[in-house]
């Protein structure tokens, strides 16, 4: 049993200690005090379904003990920093993680976070193209960093940084762009950006393959081949941040980027690489990693052993419990009951997602697609005493984010989708 602190007085503490700025989805916070697998337990030991806890991090699930053990038994023998000496542990990880890599994608950086890992990618393609200019999607985030922040285009995270050189590319979103699922036409102004606001080259395209922050927007199909064929004209690279879609999530490929065919020069991860160790990476060409040997470069921490056997044994986990399978089944299982349900309630405007990253746009209007954002915090809150934990996204607030630990089951599936109806029909 639990005996520390009360959700109250953790709260009062957070209050006068933490940052200002930190935010909670839920009206009344949870106090949270142990993890297993799917599952998320409160000081009273009530246990919730985590189906948002993919994002925070948990790829296989809290506290598996594969990951657990690799983690305890790397630091009872060596914590230390990466750089300065040679670690078997970290070497073995980083030829584990080039190997599901396609092309010659071989060459890791390991990083502590997403952000990190983003501004590393960004500052390669600056040194590698000689160029200054990067196009980004709106919609998309990709850190919160001086760099990462101008990249990243929602307004609610951006604070005043100076964007210099970033451009915003209209979002092939399928369900709110204006043209629809056409992926081509949507890649037309990548190349309007570079042919009116740049000098006609440029340094770099990054963007998701499925905007997690954004609200699960898959990006429409085609619009990869095309927007990445228009950059590498303008001597840049593209660079595929899989901070959340990586790493099996989507079910239907390792890499999110894979589902639209493309090859990227530099990919970026986070998040899920480490199943809630920090830890992030950017893999690149041997070419395209020689830049850094300009000047010094070097991260103390980023991949350091502890982290590293921990994302060896993430690796391992994926493909020992056939994680990226199971995200296809049932990621696909429960995507059709979620459209079952679109079928009974208005209110839902959009099922969408691949695998296990799904979303679920709430709209008042189906035809105005006017956003329920006071609907989405009540049925999430609901939800939440029913036992489910789901998570909020997009620039205006409507969307469930659906992105469970890899292990989620067909019955985790039925009880989410059931406590999801339950409380719609009580609306
Ligand atoms: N890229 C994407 C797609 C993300 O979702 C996030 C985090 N939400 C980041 C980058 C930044 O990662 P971190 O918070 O680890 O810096």
């Amino acid at each position: 049993p639990y005996e520390g602190p009360s959700g109250e007085e953790i709260l009062a503490k957070r209050k006068e200690f933490l940052s200002p700025s930190m935010f909670f989805f839920y009206k009344k916070p949870l106090n949270i005090v142990n993890g297993k697998m799917q599952y998320l337990f409160d000081e009273n030991g009530r246990r919730y379904l985590d189906a948002f806890g993919g994002i925070a991090t948990v790829s296989c699930g809290h506290c598996h003990p594969k990951v657990v053990e690799a983690i305890v038994n790397q630091t009872r023998k060596l914590q230390h920093s990466t750089i300065l000496y040679l670690n078997n542990t970290v070497a073995d990880f980083a030829e584990a993680l080039a190997a599901k890599l396609p092309g010659d994608l071989k060459v890791v950086f390991f990083t502590n976070s997403g952000t990190e890992a983003n501004e590393l990618a960004l500052l390669m393609a600056k040194l590698y193209t000689g160029n200054h200019d990067v196009i980004s999607l709106r919609n998309g985030y990709h850190g919160n960093a001086a760099g990462t922040m101008g990249a990243t285009a929602q307004s609610v995270w951006k604070f005043n940084v100076i964007q210099s050189g970033v451009h915003h590319a209209v979002n092939p979103d399928p369900y709110r762009g204006i043209f629809g699922s056409d992926g081509g036409m949507y890649a037309r102004d990548v190349e309007e950006i570079i042919e009116y606001g740049t000098s006609g080259n440029v340094a770099a395209f990054i963007s998701e393959a499925i905007q997690g922050v954004g609200g699960i927007v898959e990006l429409a199909p085609g619009y990869l081949p095309a927007a990445y064929k228009m950059v590498k004209n303008a001597g840049g690279l593209c660079i595929a941040d899989e901070v959340q879609a990586g790493f099996g999530r989507t079910g239907s490929h390792f890499w999110g980027f894979e589902a639209q065919g493309v090859v990227p020069d530099i990919v970026t991860m986070a998040k899920g690489i480490g199943s809630g160790i920090p830890l992030g990476a950017v893999v690149t060409t041997p070419r395209i990693a020689e830049v850094l040997t300009q000047r010094s470069y070097f991260n103390t921490f980023g991949g350091n052993p502890v982290c590293s056997a921990a994302g060896r044994a993430v690796l391992d986990v994926i493909a020992e419990e056939n994680l990226q399978q199971n995200a296809l089944t049932v990621g696909t299982y429960l995507k059709n009951s979620l459209t079952a349900l679109q079928h009974k309630y208005q209110l839902i405007g959009n099922v969408r997602g691949r695998g296990l990253m799904l979303g679920v746009e709430l709209v008042t209007d189906r035809e105005l697609k006017t956003p329920a954002k006071l609907e989405t915090l009540h049925i999430m809150d609901q939800m939440k005493d029913l036992g489910v934990l789901i998570g909020k996204g997009g620039c205006r607030g409507n969307v469930f984010r659906i992105t469970p630990p890899l292990c989620f089951t067909k019955e985790d599936a039925d009880f989410l989708v059931g406590a999801m109806d339950y409380t719609m029909s009580k609306i």
